[in-house]
């Protein structure tokens, strides 16, 4: 007699009950597939909350698309998202029996999908099936096995597909936006031929290759980059800061510590954390770089480490150096005031990276009236801008109409500015 039971009462049956029904070989027994990805980056234990590690690591494919087939009898026999720790739920399967499991570069969770898309095709166009096969030994009748492996699917897949469920996974804190899909791409074809890292404005695209002296990088292994373009979507999504263009407006920095002019072998020397840029410009790029330690750390407003991918003007205190070897690790929280006190600030319309990055990351972490990342993004949406941004009294203006004048919202935003050196009025 066969009875239908409940995974949860199947999994309490005794388990001398399984054993005497050894002899029913021939009846379902129930198996889940758990799978995980095979990942390492470059930018690894740095003072970050998560994702510390630079080994190779195996992450559960939480949230992932996936399809279970019978071969057999070629049925699919379930199809869907994995659970939170990368698993099917419980499926009634036969003994001696080929499996096929297919697991897609896609994640999805609560109407929020991103996609990592093949070498072909237009932006956009697919996600790619991963297979993997299983054959059954001799089951026993109504017991629950679980089936766990770990692929050996390199990076880019490999490295991509966890940080898009990290993403995912905290989608509340990020506010990343429901119904929405963003599409990667690792390939030359596809992005732009300059090569680099890059959110494409205004679409769901996002582009990461790498391009070095010594050739084509893996820009994949910098999940600091991946958490930063996805700042950049985020905020685009949302309203949020505009990037202005990479040409300083003149006067151009004569300071050394405020122009690119020290990033050689890693990225572009058209913008960098210190550099003196366009005040929208500064917004945009300490945004994304405040996102980035958002997606890796816990808002606590203890540590918010950014992996900078890129060489880095650092000061100790008494001297100045360049780090030649990135990641160079920045922390979000720490204000550095570094317009006001390296790059002459003169005027509303000029900011640096790091100054917006530590203004964001405290406006949003720090104390008791903490803004969230659509609140952010709701101020700048409803701000006025210039043709170089939004000057910091414009932002303000908006902060007033958004949470009126002196709340605490209100001094939120306006002494984190001074804190933070971005509060350069005209
Ligand atoms: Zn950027």
């Amino acid at each position: 007699m066969k009875r239908h039971t409940s995974i949860a009462g199947l999994v309490c049956l005794a388990a001398a009950l399984c054993i005497t029904a050894a002899a029913s070989t021939a009846d379902a027994a129930y198996m889940k597939w758990c799978t995980r990805w095979r990942s390492q980056y470059t930018d690894g234990g740095i003072g970050e909350d998560l994702f510390t590690s630079t080994n190779v690591v195996y992450r559960t494919a939480k949230y992932n698309s996936a399809e279970v087939w019978n071969q057999a009898t070629s049925t699919r026999i379930w199809y869907g998202e994995l659970d939170s720790s990368g698993c099917t739920p419980y499926l009634a399967v036969s003994s001696y029996t080929q499996y096929k499991f297919r697991q897609a570069t896609k994640v999805k969770k609560d109407n929020r999908t991103i996609y990592v898309n093949p070498d072909s095709g237009t932006w956009g166009a697919s996600y790619i099936w991963l297979n993997s096969y299983y054959t059954t030994g001799n089951l026993y009748w109504l017991y629950g096995y679980t089936h766990t492996f770990s692929p050996n699917w390199n990076s880019p897949k490999g490295n991509l597909m966890p940080l898009s469920r990290r993403v995912l996974a905290v989608y509340t804190k990020l506010d990343y936006p429901l119904n929405t899909l963003t599409y990667i791409r690792t390939d030359n074809t596809h992005c732009d031929s300059s090569g680099g890292a890059f959110y494409q404005s205004g679409t769901n695209n996002i582009c990461l290759q790498g391009q070095d002296a010594d050739g084509w990088e893996d820009i994949t292994k910098w999940k600091f980059i991946f958490g930063h373009e996805m700042g950049h979507r985020v905020a685009d999504a949302n309203g949020g800061p505009d990037c202005y263009g990479y040409t300083e407006q003149t006067p151009v920095a004569t300071q050394s510590h405020c122009t690119c002019d020290h990033v050689d072998d890693y990225g572009s020397d058209l913008h960098c954390m210190g550099s003196r840029e366009k005040i929208g410009t500064a917004q945009c790029e300490g945004f994304a770089h405040f996102f980035s330690a958002a997606v890796f750390n816990d808002n606590d407003n203890m540590y918010g480490i950014l992996g900078y991918p890129k060489e880095a003007w650092v000061f100790t205190g008494e001297n100045y150096y360049v780090d030649t070897t990135p990641p160079v690790a920045f922390n979000a929280v720490s204000y550095k005031r570094w317009m006001e006190n390296e790059c002459d600030p003169g005027n509303a319309d000029k900011g640096t990276e790091h100054d917006w990055m530590s203004y964001f990351w405290n406006v949003w972490a720090d104390g008791s009236y903490e803004s969230t990342i659509d609140e952010i993004n709701d101020v700048f949406d409803n701000a006025d801008s210039s043709t170089y941004g939004i000057k910091w009294t414009d932002m303000m203006d908006s902060v007033e109409d958004k949470y009126d004048y002196g709340t605490g919202d209100y001094y939120q935003w306006l002494n984190n500015g001074d804190s933070a050196g971005v509060d350069h009025e005209s």
